[in-house]
């Protein structure tokens, strides 16, 4: 087989989410995975719903996820090609022009389903003579053009479901060609897979029955369906089990990054989601080398927020200071990040740490501790301090009051931080200085 080639296919009439972005990544890991080339197409041809700053954010959030392509395309710039295509689709009599409203097809759709027929559309402009079709025009109208589907069956042997079949006979014949001579995605996607040499689509579950079409679409423009794979993901679904699709909107890739989430949790999660296999902090390079489509599950894959935030925690764990140094607060330094690292859910929770190791918290008053509070600030070691200071500390604080356990820590970790947990004091303290640490602890005893 000739070398990979996927293409991710976003339209650009909205902002990316995590179901996108799933496909976006398969497409993406299968390519790298096979040494392939990965296309970014934008599929624009619906002037009015494309929107220029959809386009501008989905390549800024593919950027941010870590993808980045081989070759850009976007259907606008291809009209010309189109409309070649499409004639010799109408040459061969497989493009036939239209006039029926949006009223007359559903009014004819209520009468089928009224006598008990699949609500298909009845091709009655096949039967348009040159003569009626001159009458429709010169009373203004423009024609639309359907696609006129053969009969039959299309069969594939899916990557990931599977053999499948789309009947075509149940389906309408598509329409390729708007009345403002605008062609659709599912004309101008088969037009591209074939000029681009496609070697495999990798796409979402709800384009099966695109897929009966389009590969009769294949034939009719003289290649064949077969030159290409197929690979269909099963659709999200919430942690409850139903749908994702209504909820999308809210799972935006811009969302998600304004929550603070990692976009290696979010690539990590997706990788393997629907594969059984749980995820792990992984790479892209990693997730590439590991990546098969064949271990996709053919059932819907549940999407589980808390998933991926436990991800993001992980993944937290063990980035290195270099990885984040930019996004932390000014002065920052490598000990803090490691001190902290181990105990965020969000790396926006590292200002606050920030905060309590180099700024001027003020803890509330720690109820009934206040004798003990003073022995603390009383036995602090003078600085300069070592590594060990805490473990001096506490050890002196164990001697004169015979506390342990969280009778000493607890009070502490509220005065110091003004927090109930959080990262090890030994680190905090170190980091904090004395200075600090000594407001902190009359404050709290206050
Ligand atoms: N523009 C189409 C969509 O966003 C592409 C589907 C495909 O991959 O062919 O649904």
């Amino acid at each position: 087989m000739s070398r990979v080639h996927v293409r991710f296919a976003p339209s650009p009439t909205g902002y990316l989410h995590v179901g996108n972005a799933r496909i976006a990544l398969a497409n993406w890991l299968f390519a790298r995975h096979a040494g392939g080339r990965f296309l970014l197409r934008l599929d624009d041809t619906d002037r009015e719903r494309s929107k220029p700053e959809y386009a501008v954010a989905i390549e800024r959030d593919l950027g941010w996820l870590g993808l980045d392509w081989d070759e850009h395309l976007r259907q606008s710039d291809r009209l010309a090609r189109y409309a070649e295509a499409a004639e010799a689709l109408k040459r061969a009599g497989r493009l036939y022009p239209c006039f029926e409203s949006e009223e007359e097809l559903r009014a004819k759709r209520e009468l089928r389903r009224k006598r008990g027929l699949a609500p298909v559309y009845d091709r009655a402009m096949l039967a348009l003579t040159a003569e009626q079709r001159r009458a429709a025009e010169a009373g203004g109208k423009r024609p639309y053009w359907r696609f006129r589907l053969s009969d039959g069956a299309e069969g594939w042997d899916d990557l990931v479901l599977g053999r499948r079949q789309v009947k075509l006979a149940a389906i309408s014949d598509p329409v390729l060609i708007r009345a403002d001579a605008t062609p659709l995605y599912t004309f101008t996607s088969v037009v591209d897979d074939i000029d681009t040499a496609i070697t495999h689509v990798i796409r979402g579950e709800d384009h099966i029955s695109n897929t009966g079409v389009q590969r009769d679409l294949f034939t009719a423009l003289g290649a064949s369906p077969d030159r290409i794979r197929f690979a269909h993901l099963p659709l999200l679904v919430g942690s409850d089990g139903e749908k994702l699709s209504k909820r999308l909107d809210s799972l935006s890739l811009r969302g998600l990054a304004r929550d603070g989430v990692e976009p290696g949790a979010i690539v990590a999660y997706l990788a393997r989601l629907g594969t059984g296999r749980d995820p792990e902090p992984m790479g892209l390079a990693a997730l590439a080398g590991d990546f098969e489509l064949g271990r996709f599950s053919p059932s819907p894959a549940r999407f589980d927020m808390g998933q991926v935030l436990a991800l993001n925690r992980r993944l937290l764990q063990v980035l290195p200071f270099a990885a984040v140094a930019e996004r932390l607060p000014p002065g920052a330094t490598e000990a803090f990040w490691l001190a902290v690292r181990g105990n965020l859910d969000l790396m926006s929770e590292a200002r606050g740490w920030w905060e309590v190791v180099s700024g001027t918290i003020v803890p509330a008053e720690v109820e009934g501790e206040a004798a003990f509070l003073h022995t603390a600030e009383e036995l602090l070691p003078a600085e300069p301090w070592t590594g060990e200071v805490w473990q001096q500390w506490t050890e002196a604080l164990k001697a004169a009051t015979g506390r342990k356990g969280r009778a000493l820590f607890r009070p502490l970790r509220l005065a110091l931080t003004g927090e109930e947990h959080g990262p090890e004091l030994a680190m905090l303290l170190a980091l904090m200085g004395r200075t600090r640490a000594v407001q902190r602890l009359r404050h709290a005893a206050a």
